[in-house]
């Protein structure tokens, strides 16, 4: 075949970014929707329809549309399209989830972690090799995400899983005809709240992400990139030295900011053991402060949390005697432990800010609660704590919209954005005129001609 006037890479530009706002976008996308985003000619969209239809990756289907007044096309997955796997690793189970084109996660599976390594990665590995039989080359590229610093050459190190050392390889060597790559949970969470219309840092220019999960961590998108530094492994903010001086760190270091604001911090506050599941514990302690709105007024004296955890339909919370009598048969500390995780929590993201300039600051994981706890300690620490500069145009703090689905839906966005590549659409047309050979051969015309 003979390329024409038009390079390789610029023939599909159009289409890929076609495909690139249905993954970003509401699964309702109308053909008309797409064509004032992209800013497309009717002709030009018509064409790079067809185009999509033919290669099996989109179908179209009219609907009337009240807001229109006329039939409107609504552009949606092909069921026989490519699709990406995400892999989504945490401390005690891991799920397996697919997505078409249109980003969507469907859950295939989920199972409990085995306690051998080996046994995990050969799980992994059978899961994969089902998808793979199942859907042949539809399956176009696999994203792994971890709750932990992920090093180059798909090593990650789960020290929450009592590993060190997690070793992905074996699953691209399985698979080397398909990208297969490991993330750190945050960066994949930043991607979906900054990427997809319904993220909460959609639009940011410099969009901050903190999650207080298992451990603390985040990751920092500049203009729509993840900065991930030399090694793949950068925007480890939980290993910052923001924390109480000297204290040890599991990731080897000392102070880090994870050893005042973490699960393992409100343990040590409240005089408990080390937690073997920190996201739970403090789960169970914010939930121990937020059934009873006047053992929370009474323990964080903050009015501000109380009336916005608190402002439901149901109508005001007034204060009783009777509950601030109940908050005192509670354990002891507990709304001091909770305002000092609200306030290690403030100064880190000030400390990030300065440093970063977001003009959005997505809080994910018990960061939401432990602010909507002690609002007014999170909130004063963060502000005094911010240079001048910043202070004039604070950045903007709001609540994560995915929550654990963002790990799988942005694991599906980078999965496309690393796989649908002009090279693959190339490979696409070759697939689908390969393909066709049948069809035409039983209608008793063959592929090429005889009829020279
Ligand atoms: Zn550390």
């Amino acid at each position: 075949m003979i390329d024409t006037a038009y390079s390789r890479p610029s023939r599909w530009d159009s289409a890929l970014s076609l495909l690139r706002y249905l993954r970003t976008h509401e699964a309702e996308t109308t053909r008309t929707d797409i064509m004032s985003e992209l800013g497309l000619s009717s002709s030009t969209m018509t064409d790079i329809c067809a185009r999509l239809r033919d290669l099996a990756m989109i179908t179209e289907e009219s609907i009337h549309s009240p807001r229109r007044g006329r039939p409107s096309l609504m552009v949606r997955p092909h069921p026989h399209g490519p699709v990406v796997g995400v892999i989504d690793v945490s401390h005690t189970h891991w799920r397996f989830a697919l997505a078409q084109v249109d980003g969507t996660t469907h859950i295939q599976q989920v199972e409990h972690i085995p306690d051998r390594r080996s046994d995990f990665i050969q799980r992994l590995i059978d899961t994969l090799h089902h998808t793979g039989e199942r859907y042949g080359d539809r399956l176009i590229s696999v994203v792994v995400s971890v709750r932990s610093t992920v090093s180059a050459n798909y090593r990650a190190h789960p020290v929450f899983l009592g590993w060190e050392d997690l070793d992905f390889s074996a699953l691209a060597d399985h698979m080397p005809h398909i990208k297969i790559r490991v993330e750190n949970n945050a960066s994949l969470s930043a991607l979906a709240e900054c990427h997809h219309v319904r993220g909460a840092g959609y639009g940011g220019a410099g969009v901050l992400l903190i999650e207080l999960t298992t451990s603390l961590g985040g990751a920092f998108v500049s203009r729509g990139t993840v900065l991930d530094g030399a090694t793949g492994s950068g925007s480890e903010f939980g290993h910052m030295p923001f924390g109480r001086p000297g204290a040890a760190c599991r990731c080897g270091a000392v102070s880090c900011w994870a050893t005042v604001a973490d699960g393992y911090a409100l343990a040590r506050l409240l005089g408990d053991d080390d937690p073997t599941d920190p996201e739970s514990y403090i789960h169970d302690v914010f939930d121990e402060c937020l059934t009873d709105p006047g053992k929370l007024h009474s323990l964080v004296h903050d009015h501000d949390a109380h009336v916005t955890a608190f402002t439901a339909p149901a109508g005001h919370y007034a204060p009783r005697e009777g509950t601030y009598a109940s908050a005192s048969g509670q354990r002891q500390g507990l709304g001091d432990a909770v305002q000092s995780i609200a306030r290690g929590l403030g100064q880190g993201v000030a400390g990030l800010a300065n440093a970063l300039a977001p003009d959005v600051i997505v809080l994910g994981g018990q960061a939401i609660t432990a602010r909507r706890i002690a609002s007014t300690t999170f909130h004063d620490t963060l502000t005094t704590g911010l240079m001048q500069i910043r202070r004039e145009s604070p950045p903007r703090i709001v609540n994560a919209q995915f929550g654990a689905e963002g790990y799988l839906r942005g694991g599906a966005l980078l999965a496309f954005d690393d796989a649908l590549t002009p090279r693959l659409m190339d490979r696409w047309c070759h697939r689908y005129e390969q393909s066709r050979q049948p069809a035409f051969t039983a209608r008793g015309v063959p592929h090429g001609s005889r009829h020279h």
